[in-house]
């Protein structure tokens, strides 16, 4: 059986009325395991060598211990725990063994990671360190793979992963965006495709499938997808109007994309805030059921 990694088990005490939804996650792996096709295993820790390849070790260090001046706590937007701690390297932790699951079986996923908001010096927007860029360095490092593509459609700029790679010959970032959403300073990723508000899913799906088209061309050996969902028209701060219909013919031009070429492909969960937030849940689930779809539950390699 298939398996996704999972650290919604962490808690994070947030204070009353705090925005994040952070009952999305477990929301999402109770709806797969309904559908009893996926296992789940606890994600484990990011080494803190795997972190430093990205970040810098101040900011490793200074997160790790709980000193992080309080503006940088504020720019993350969570307060910090020990909950916290164990939470952020379990998801990073996910996203590496999601890679080496791709690498093994085609795809890997990952129910948290897709922080893309996280700088190399320094977190922001719910996002404490860049899981896509450290799998990224892991896989150049551990299995030689280059030519790594970053395709990102959550409705915020990846203006994290975008900047950590600026000038990476390497690595290939497309970020599929809200032009008047957050982040509001833009970063430059290598193909940045901006979105008016309420776009609907025929218009969503025809950009997506030219700029895919772009990452394709260009023969990544390895992809990772952020599958944000905040396009839906539910979400509170998407400021698009996608259906659950439209995500999943998106997530499915995604990873045919990768089937068809070969190219393995790890899915992190990404953005979401749905109301209600049980929509966000459904969608997220959808993509893994997609992924099921389209590469099968076997050990085998898809043909
Ligand atoms: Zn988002």
């Amino acid at each position: 059986m298939r398996r996704l990694f999972y650290c919604d088990h962490h808690e994070i005490e947030l204070p009353p009325g705090h925005k994040f939804p952070m009952r999305k996650y477990r929301l999402t792996r109770e709806l797969l395991a309904s559908d009893g096709a996926y296992g789940f295993e606890a994600a484990p820790f990011a080494a803190r060598e795997d972190l430093e390849r990205v970040h810098h070790p101040a900011y490793v260090e200074r997160f790790l211990a709980g000193t992080l001046d309080p503006a940088v706590i504020r720019r993350i937007g969570f307060p910090w725990s020990d909950g916290l701690v164990r939470r952020t390297l379990a998801s990073v932790g996910g996203t590496l063994a999601a890679t080496r699951d791709a690498l093994d079986r085609r795809y890997g996923g990952n129910l948290a990671g897709g922080t893309h908001h996280a700088f190399r010096d320094e977190g922001s927007g719910f996002c404490v360190f860049n899981d896509m860029a450290v799998a990224a360095l892991w896989l150049r490092t551990h299995a030689g793979v280059e030519r790594v593509a970053v395709v990102d459609c959550d409705v915020h700029q990846g203006d994290g992963t975008a900047q950590i790679f600026n000038g990476d010959p390497k690595v290939f970032t497309l970020s599929i965006h809200g032009r008047k959403n957050f982040p509001f300073r833009k970063q430059q990723s290598t193909l940045d495709i901006e979105l008016e508000d309420g776009v609907e899913d025929e218009n969503y799906l025809a950009v997506l499938e030219t700029a895919l088209a772009r990452v394709m061309d260009w023969k990544p050996n390895f992809l990772f997808y952020q599958s944000g969902v905040d396009g839906l028209a539910c979400d509170v701060l998407g400021r698009l109007a996608l259906t659950h219909d439209g995500l999943k013919r998106r997530d499915r031009l995604v990873l045919g994309a990768c089937a068809g070429a070969k190219i393995p492909v790890v899915i992190t969960q990404g953005g979401g805030y749905g109301d209600p937030i049980e929509q966000t849940a459904l969608a997220h689930a959808n993509t893994f059921r997609t992924a099921l779809e389209v590469f099968g539950n076997g050990w085998e390699s898809a043909t």
